[in-house]
């Protein structure tokens, strides 16, 4: 891809409100604290999921009181996924919602965004899909309906939702646990492979 392009898609993203982040940057001094934050992981393995979950992040973005915050881009091997399933692209993202958004206002937000991504209602468990948005958490919020589970339950267990988070929010610990995802990653003993796809912190 041409460095002309790259540099479009960075200038569109921070018009969008990404926060474009460079290696190694620390927070701001002062930075104020959010009011809560909300994490989301995305995944895809169906289409072209980089691009996908590159749009999708613009279109989270326009959710947020304030700059987003997002994870480089990663591949990883399916997880109880049917034989012969693509690999996924992964990536976090955190904000903070806007006044007036709740855990379930947001959940029916990010279904609406899948959707029209082009993810069709499933008929086998964990087929493929062009887009895949978990609530992993909305502050210290709880929840335990059929159709809301908060925090996300499998979160600390999946190396694909650590990893990403990992270089987002390591020090964060999700509400009813004691482990920050920094030592939840330490820790992971799974099979899955999960790489960082080089040159993306600036997707
Ligand atoms: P998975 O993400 O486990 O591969 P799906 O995306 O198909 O599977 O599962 C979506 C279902 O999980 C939805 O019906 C949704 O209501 C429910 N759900 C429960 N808790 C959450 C959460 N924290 N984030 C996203 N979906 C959730
Ligand atoms: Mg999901």
């Amino acid at each position: 891809m041409g460095g002309g392009q790259e540099s479009r898609r960075l200038h569109d993203a921070r018009r969008a409100g990404v926060e474009v982040k460079s290696r190694g940057q620390r927070p701001r001094p002062g930075a104020r604290t959010p009011r809560s934050e909300v994490i989301v992981a995305l995944g895809s393995n169906l289409g072209d999921s980089a691009n996908v979950l590159r749009e999708a992040v613009i279109r989270l973005a326009s959710l947020s009181a304030r700059r987003l915050r997002r994870s480089s881009l990663w591949r990883s091997t399916p997880v109880d996924c049917p034989p012969g399933s693509p690999p996924f692209v992964n990536a976090a993202v955190a904000f903070e919602p806007t006044a007036g958004e709740t855990p379930e206002s947001l959940l029916a937000r990010l279904q609406a965004l899948e959707k029209e991504f082009g993810r069709r209602p499933k008929t086998i468990l964990n087929e493929p899909r062009p887009l895949d948005l978990d609530l992993i958490a909305f502050g210290s919020e709880v929840r335990a309906t059929s159709e809301l589970t908060l925090p996300h339950p499998r979160a600390h267990q999946r190396r694909f939702v650590l990893e990403p988070l990992n270089e987002i929010a390591p020090a964060l610990v999700l509400p009813g646990q004691t482990k920050s995802i920094r030592e939840w990653l330490a820790e992971l003993r799974t099979d899955e492979v999960v790489r960082r796809i080089p040159d993306t912190n600036s997707w």
